[in-house]
């Protein structure tokens, strides 16, 4: 089993991972800072993300649009009309929570239970209800199941209000409406709007995608799991433009495309699953989402969505510009089909953790110790090797200075002379590197190292000539 939430959140803190933002101020709830290694990591994660989007598919670019946008994007996307969570607060706790997930951890509860039936039913009813808005069914529907709040224990439930999840602020220096503008709650519209200029200039021919990793802001009412729930988060979003009818073979297709890339980072196959909405927002035909058994619940970590032309044929319609595509292959103009694949960096930054996270009993009978270490896949990995002189005498720091030099344009990597060597490996077990590099006597001698292996602590010796090749092998995918 791995950690539980509450080791990763101290793991995060004490090894250089993940703070609380502003935290001399006691911090801002559900608002996070990454450390030394925490930003290594997350950077290789959207590394990785960027180079299998980008350089492993020809027909899909990047673009880095911003995070304010003209307002009529938002009116057009459906954001500001409907971009709402339902929130009911309890009476006696004045505790407030999403009346719509208060509903779903209850049918996950039944599920576990072996009622999948009823679970599935009472989804189906939260969805009907949601569509058709009519919020007190919902609250009704909480009383009726006798879901209580967790704090208060009591069923004692106020109405049900619908919350928009946008962040607004004044452009310029005039405050009227018009001069409201939004914090981008998804990454995904900067693409739309862009379809036609990336299409043009970049010379793509559908089907193509546009790949972006930026910022976006949410409101969220409830913020708890550490960062599974932020209100400030990054997303690495790829929308792929199709030929309207081909959608859903693209959407298949991109299902396993992704899933695959999570077991290929090392993610084992139990711990994954699909989960495909009975519910589908207003925009989509289809979706599905990735979720990752946390041990907090199976829960989404990447979603792909058939998103129809609706995001298009909205903008076509907001701003009176065509958003058609001319096929020269059929002859035919067209707005077309979007499959949209889209994570979040900062939950699968989380989900990286969960996986990596590895106690373990070393040594035999009275000797016996825990070793607690990261075992991430080496590309991701925050540092891939550290290197270690044995002794600060007989010349032993300068050479291993001359192996870090020498290594250090092709991988991060960290020098340390001090302490025991013992207590050099657990602190770099501690935070995932995969290799350990230690100068002693015998290298003056031959011009070999000691290499230590993470997982498995094995160690042994590597000419220092064949040392990039050794860390650039394992470090690549
Ligand atoms: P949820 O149901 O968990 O609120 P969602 O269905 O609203 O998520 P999407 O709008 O599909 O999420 O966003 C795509 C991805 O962005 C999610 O799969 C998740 O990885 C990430 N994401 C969404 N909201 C947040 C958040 N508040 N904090 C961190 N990551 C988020």
């Amino acid at each position: 089993e791995n950690g539980a939430l509450k080791d990763i959140i101290s793991h995060a803190k004490e090894y250089g991972f993940v703070y609380p933002s502003s935290e001399i101020y006691d911090g801002l709830q559900a608002v996070y800072d990454y450390g030394a290694y925490g930003v290594e990591l997350k950077k290789n994660l959207k590394d990785v993300w960027w180079q299998s989007m980008t350089r492993l598919n020809s027909n899909v670019v990047g673009i880095d649009a911003s995070i304010f946008m003209h307002p009529t994007t938002w009116k057009a996307s459906g954001h500001v009309d409907s971009f709402n969570d339902p929130m009911i607060d309890n009476k006696d706790s004045n505790k407030r929570y999403r009346a719509d997930v208060l509903v779903e951890e209850f049918a996950a509860k039944l599920e576990e239970e072996g009622k999948a039936e009823e679970a599935k039913a009472l989804e189906q009813e939260l969805g009907r209800l949601l569509e058709a808005e009519d919020l007190e069914a919902v609250r009704q529907l909480i009383i009726d199941k006798e879901i209580v709040c967790p704090i208060s224990g009591t069923c004692n439930w106020t109405e049900v209000r619908q919350f928009n999840l946008m962040f607004s602020t004044q452009i310029g220096s005039v405050a009227d409406d018009s001069s409201t503008v939004y914090l981008r709650p998804e990454t995904a519209q900067g693409i739309f709007v862009n379809f036609l200029n990336v299409q043009k200039t970049a010379r793509m021919k559908v089907p193509f995608g546009i790949a972006q990793i930026g910022k976006a802001f949410r409101n969220e009412i409830v913020a708890r799991q550490f960062i599974f729930r932020m209100r400030e988060f990054e997303q690495m979003e790829m929308q792929f433009f199709v030929r309207p009818g081909e959608e859903m073979e693209w959407y298949e297709k991109w299902k396993e495309s992704r899933m695959k890339w999570h077991k290929v980072l090392g993610v084992p196959q139990d711990r994954l699953r699909f989960h495909d909405h009975e519910k589908l927002a207003h925009y989509a035909n289809a979706a599905a989402d990735i979720e990752y058994k946390f041990p907090f619940g199976f829960k989404e970590v990447e979603g792909i969505h058939s998103r129809t032309d609706f995001d298009l044929t909205q903008h076509q319609e907001f701003s009176r510009k065509k958003q058609q595509y001319f096929d020269t292959e059929i002859n035919k103009n067209y707005i077309p089909y979007v499959v949209e694949t889209s994570i979040g960096a900062d939950r699968l930054f989380l989900m990286t953790m969960f996986n990596a996270f590895t106690e373990e009993m070393v040594g035999e009978g009275e000797k016996a110790k825990k070793r607690t270490f990261l075992k991430f896949h080496p590309a991701l990995a925050p540092v891939k090797a550290a290197i270690f002189p044995l002794t600060k005498k007989d010349g032993l720091p300068d050479v291993a200075k001359e192996i870090f030099n020498d290594l250090k344009y092709d991988f991060n990597l960290v020098y340390e002379e001090q302490q025991s060597i013992g207590k050099r490996y657990t602190r770099q077990d501690l935070i995932g590197t995969p290799f350990c590099i230690a100068v002693d006597h015998q290298t003056l001698e031959d011009k070999t190292v000691t290499i230590r292996h993470r997982d498995s602590m094995e160690q042994e010796r590597v000419a220092i000539a064949d040392l990039r090749k050794v860390i650039g092998e394992a470090v690549s995918i």
